[in-house]
Order: structure tokens, then C-alpha cells, then sequence
């Protein structure tokens, strides 16, 4: 029997960190080691998997996600399943109800990605010679063998310096969507996102009814989290931080 009812959910830094190392944390990701083993790269609270593990027994967990294949792959959770449907690659790509990229959207994704190829290699080689190697780019893969979006990580500090400003708004990035997240800048061609995968996701699987809960750590994921019922985000999250200190004060008051 096919569940109505899901929730849509952010993974890295919304339900796992690498720095919650505790007893009794829950492994989330996975390293392969040479010599054949595994060892956790990041986990989850216990709490929240209690929460979660609660959850499932009525509603869909939907991973939302810029993941790609691979590291989406890397992805397991005791007593939880993430497979699919699920969104990945920041919407690139989607995961249908046996775990396997959905052909349709495929189709779609692979249509708009095609003219962008040539473009974010441009975007890729100019980044790296012009931030002089801090900021290593590459292009995660997507739809078809097409690149899905660019995403170069340096240290949240440097992007926050002139050099990385005045570089982010020397280029010329045409209609794409920039943004810096954290210790990462992430460049997305049009059609690519969240949002729009998630809606398909909706469409597709779910009758078209709205996710009842959408959690996610930063300001951009909110463009998916307000297709749901109720929002949450992670205390300290930078989604958290970004919302205005007087409302705070104001409820406090
Ligand atoms: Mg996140």
C-alpha cells in the first residue's frame, strides 16, 4: 500500500553532522575503506533517529538533498529507509519509489541541463584560476551523464573576504543561480533546484497532496520546505540564524 502521507527532509547538517560523535549516535554515512570495510562519516542524534524511526511508521521520509548518486549512495540509516523517492543532485535527479533515477524526469532534466555543459566547465576552470586554488571547484554529476551544477568548497572564512566577493561579482554567470552555503558556493543552471523536484515528487508519488513536515538547515532550502504544513530547522542551523533576533526578542518579551 502506497503511503500519502510524507515528510521532505534536508540530510547533511539538518538530520546528520560529522561533528555529533557522541556514544550514542546513530552512523548515517558511510566511507568505503581499501580493505573492503566500512566506517561511518557522519551521524545521526539518537534522538532524532527515535523521532524519525517514530515517523516512519506513518509517513514517507523523503530525502531532499544536493547529493549526488554516489554520495546519496553512502547514505544508510539503521532502521530507516531513505531510498526513494527522494531528490538528489539538488533536484537534477529524482528517485522513485524503488530507488532508481525516474526516466521521465530525466528526460526533462537532461533537456535543460544539455546547453549548460560547456558553460560550468567555463564556470569550473575560471573559479579555480581565479581564486588561485582556494576554491576547488568541479561539476557534480547529473541527469545522462551531464553535470547537474558546480559547487567549489573553500573555507567559509575565505568566501566571507573581498577576494571572494569581488570574484563572485566579476563573473558574468548569465542565468544561473549562485549562492554561497556555508564552506561551499553553489552554482545552479535554470530549472535546476529543490523546489521543482520536490513538486514533481508530489505530483508523481504522493497524489499531489504537500509534504506535511519539510526540514532543512539553510536559507535556500526553504524554498522547499514551504511547500509543507510545518517548517523545522535545526537549532544554531544557519537557516536558524538567518531569521530576524526580534522576533525572538519580541516573543520573548
Ligand atoms: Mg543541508
Amino acid at each position: 500500500m502506497m503511503m500519502k502521507d510524507w515528510i521532505a527532509t534536508d540530510l547533511d547538517s539538518t538530520l546528520f553532522t560529522r561533528a555529533w560523535q557522541a556514544d550514542d549516535a546513530v552512523a548515517a554515512t558511510w566511507n568505503a575503506l581499501e580493505d573492503g570495510s566500512r566506517q561511518p562519516s557522519s551521524w545521526m542524534r539518537a534522538a532524532t533517529h527515535r523521532l524519525l524511526a517514530a515517523l516512519a511508521h506513518s509517513f514517507a521520509l523523503v530525502p531532499v538533498t544536493a547529493r549526488d548518486m554516489d554520495s546519496f549512495a553512502r547514505v544508510e540509516v539503521t532502521g530507516l529507509h531513505l531510498r526513494g523517492p527522494a531528490v538528489v543532485a539538488n533536484g537534477a535527479i529524482i528517485l522513485g519509489w524503488d530507488g532508481l533515477p525516474d526516466p521521465e524526469w530525466e528526460a526533462v532534466m537532461t533537456e535543460r541541463l544539455a546547453p549548460w555543459e560547456s558553460r560550468l566547465h567555463d564556470f569550473c576552470a575560471w573559479l579555480a584560476e581565479k581564486s588561485r586554488g582556494l576554491a576547488r571547484a568541479r561539476l557534480v554529476p547529473g541527469p545522462g551523464g551531464l553535470p547537474a551544477y558546480l559547487v567549489a568548497k573553500a573555507t567559509v572564512e575565505w568566501w566571507r573576504t573581498p577576494e571572494a566577493r569581488d570574484m563572485i561579482a566579476a563573473m558574468d554567470w548569465l542565468d544561473c543561480r549562485v549562492e554561497v552555503l556555508g564552506s561551499e558556493l553553489q552554482v545552479l543552471p535554470p530549472g535546476v533546484g529543490k523546489r521543482g523536484a520536490t513538486l514533481e515528487v508530489q505530483r508523481r508519488w504522493f497524489a499531489g497532496q504537500p509534504p506535511l513536515l519539510c526540514m532543512g538547515d539553510m536559507p535556500l532550502d526553504l524554498e522547499f520546505m514551504r511547500l509543507g504544513g510545518l517548517l523545522a530547522t535545526p537549532t544554531g542551523s544557519t537557516l536558524d540564524l538567518s531569521w530576524p533576533a526580534s522576533a525572538v526578542s519580541a516573543v520573548a518579551v
